[in-house]
């Protein structure tokens, strides 16, 4: 877990200070009270919090809590930072204590439900998150948190129609994220239909994926496996080859699939349109190309020579690597990176920096989507 910065406990230890301060002479309300002392036990909590004993600090502010009302935006605060920081106990604890109290304003308590639920969320206690979520979208002005959390609590138990169904209740009131999320969970329930032998099913699945964004190319490759087991080769590399046009990242692993499709007697056609289309973009897209074509064990094929040698002459690791192994065998080296391909981590998220050597349209670590990007270029470093 990343540690929190100082300066964040800086900041709710002075928002403690000045809540007691608030507390004590009366600041921010409208009624008279009876002027209380600053209690000396908060100094106590400070104490423990500064020295990095936050069980101690955490009984001391929960204790005192209870004694001052005015504290409590601040004990929400604090129920944040222990959640982000991953001590989700002590969190669960701080809003479970505001709940216990008879006296809670009713925003508070609303608020304490949606914290609390965040912590089962983190906690990984997703039944418990998913029953106090559905409560909180109950609240009018926390209705569109609850959702998003909720469609979050959906996803992480691969419910995808229940997701959907979220998903389309969060764009009635539009807080719903981009139309590519309902396209994957589209793609998803497509693809559990296609397990199910349900082909007709998965292709209106599959309709209903590109009716939400257009180019969708996880769509087109489910089209395609489907194209393909009902032996409609042409149509299911017309599909493939679009879906690595509109996305190069899926070519380290789809090249193959679609050199399959393609034959023998297509595959040189198939190599120099790609290695066409990747020069018109930009040389990180050749590259890209190059590599696929390594790792597929296409260094011999003769549309990809000029390719693999502008590569290896201008990518400056590649240009280090055959000055290192002295060889200016290209294609030698070419089949040992080949090799390491095979053993290396492929892909990695760019939201959280998970990497493995699978392709996920979902992030298994930080659950966002689209995220993959190939990556091995980096590993060789
Ligand atoms: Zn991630």
């Amino acid at each position: 877990m990343p540690e929190l910065p100082l300066l964040a406990w800086v900041l709710v230890v002075a928002a403690l200070v000045i809540g007691i301060l608030a507390g004590h002479f009366g600041w921010g309300s409208r009624w008279p009270r009876s002027r209380t002392k600053l209690h000396p036990d908060y100094l106590t909590g400070l104490d423990y919090l500064v020295s990095e004993q936050p069980d101690r600090a955490l009984d001391m502010f929960l204790k005192l809590m209870d004694a001052n009302a005015d504290t409590i935006e601040t004990h929400f605060a604090l129920g944040t930072l222990y959640r982000r920081r991953g001590e989700v106990e002590r969190a669960i604890r701080i809003h479970q204590n505001l709940l216990a109290r008879q006296e809670l304003a009713s925003e508070h308590r609303e608020q304490a439900m949606l914290a609390l639920a965040q912590d089962y969320l983190r906690a990984g206690l997703l039944d418990r998150a998913e029953g106090l979520f559905q409560q909180v979208c109950e609240v009018p002005r926390l209705r569109a948190s609850a959702l998003d959390a909720l469609r979050g609590v959906y996803e992480r138990q691969h419910d995808w129609q229940q997701a959907l169904g979220v998903y389309r209740q969060l764009a009635r009131i539009k807080a719903a994220p981009p139309r590519f999320v309902a396209a994957h969970y589209l793609c998803e329930l497509a693809t559990l239909a296609m397990e199910r032998g349900e082909t007709d099913n998965a292709r209106q699945l599959l309709r209903e994926a590109r009716a939400e964004t257009k180019p969708f190319p996880r769509a087109a490759i489910l089209r395609g496996q489907i194209a393909e087991g009902a032996g409609q080769t042409d149509l299911a590399a017309r599909l493939l080859r679009n879906a690595v046009y509109e996305s190069p990242k899926l070519l380290q692993d789809e090249l193959p699939h679609l050199l399959r499709l393609v034959g023998p007697e297509g595959r040189d056609k198939l190599l120099e349109e790609l290695v066409a289309q990747a020069a018109a973009r930009d040389f990180s897209e050749l590259k890209r190309l190059v590599f696929a074509a390594i790792a597929a064990d296409l260094t011999d094929a003769k549309p990809l020579r000029a390719s693999i040698e502008r590569v290896f002459a201008e990518d400056a690791t590649l240009h280090a690597v055959c000055q290192e192994t002295r060889s200016p065998q290209v294609e030698r080296i070419a089949h040992e990176i080949g090799a390491l391909l095979a053993q290396a981590e492929k892909y990695r998220c760019n939201e959280c920096g998970f990497a493995g050597r699978s392709f996920y349209w979902h992030c298994p670590a930080c659950h966002s989507w689209d995220s993959f990007e190939a990556y091995a270029i980096v590993k060789l470093r």
